[in-house]
């Protein structure tokens, strides 16, 4: 049978080099599987390879299995990775421990394989439909790009993570000029292409890992440009202009007879800040602003605000 997904990978943690052979060759078939001997190892693994599922064994020397799982729950980058414990532990107040630290379930030695290979395809689906629906929840459908509730999520942890960095955050607030007289006259349907390809363009011109571009409205992007100051975010600014104007989208009733946009910048130096730090509202307001100017300006501009 052929699966439309890559398989699942699976990290076995086991001081027990038998109990990990077992289990890997019942799983082997279905799922890529990864092995660590002790939690040390297990925590570096699951950090390095982002597993979809960790089997983890209780009693191991120097740290134990309900130690590494401790860990793995309060760091950001491992702690939704569906942990099941495996252990000759059975009493129900060790189980009930293994819960309570997080795990979603609990597998006793010796390990009957039918038990385990359920268990495993229960939780790797259900991790696999969390991952899925949470992309989705994240996601604008028309244009592929981070929704508004994405993007107000990364600018409350890019102001965060600026500030102790002692960085410069760019916000960029870009709204497509007269986009309401372009679907007017030519139809909703061109005025989603034209989304689309208002999209695409942001996107090319915004492609550090760290940059987050966003639609936030009907006709509205936003840009968050993590530790860049306000030459670098006008660069950006000035290079989304200059390939909408070569993209040269006919819009009739634009005084350019094509397509144009104006842009907000709004940027904050944190390594130059002197009085309290502005949250995610306070930024935006100040690109708003910034777009306001612009559009008075004769639209198809870059305005920019240094906050406060
Ligand atoms: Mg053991």
């Amino acid at each position: 049978m052929t699966s439309a997904y890559p398989p699942s990978k699976v990290l076995i943690v086991d001081d027990n080099v038998a109990n990990i052979g077992m289990m890997a060759d019942a799983l082997s078939a279905e799922y890529d599987i990864l092995v660590a001997k002790s939690a040390q190892e297990g925590l570096t693994q699951a950090l390095h390879a982002q597993p979809d599922l960790i089997l983890l064994d209780v009693v191991m020397p120097v740290t134990d299995g309900f130690a590494l799982c401790r860990q793995l729950k309060s760091c950001e980058q491992t702690h939704k990775i569906p942990v099941i414990f495996v252990s000759a532990l059975d009493t129900v107040k060790q189980q009930a421990k293994g819960f309570e630290l997080g795990a979603v379930d609990y597998i006793t030695k010796p390990v009957q394989i039918p038990i385990l290979r359920a268990r495993v395809q229960t939780h790797t689906r259900l991790y696999r439909q969390t991952v899925q629906l949470e992309a989705l929840a994240a996601t604008d459908p028309l244009t592929n790009l981070a929704n508004r509730r994405k993007f107000e999520e990364a600018m409350s942890q890019e102001i965060e993570r600026n500030q102790r960095e002692n960085h410069a955050l760019s916000l960029l607030i870009i709204d497509i000029d007269k986009f309401k007289d372009y679907n007017d006259r030519y139809g909703h349907g061109r005025g989603d292409d034209c989304l689309v390809a208002v999209a695409r363009i942001l996107s090319a011109c915004a492609r550090r890992g760290t940059d987050l571009v966003s639609r936030v409205g009907g006709e509205e992007f936003g840009i968050i440009l993590s530790d860049t100051d306000a030459d670098g975010a006008q660069s950006i600014a000035q290079a989304i202009r200059a390939r909408l104007a070569a993209a040269n989208i006919r819009h009739a009733d634009s005084e350019h007879g094509y397509l144009t946009l104006s842009i907000g910048i709004a940027t904050v130096d944190f390594a130059a800040l002197a009085g309290g730090r502005p949250d995610s509202r306070m930024l935006v307001d100040c690109a708003d602003n910034a777009l306001y100017t612009a559009k008075n300006e004769g639209r198809n501009g870059v305005t920019l605000n240094h906050w406060p």
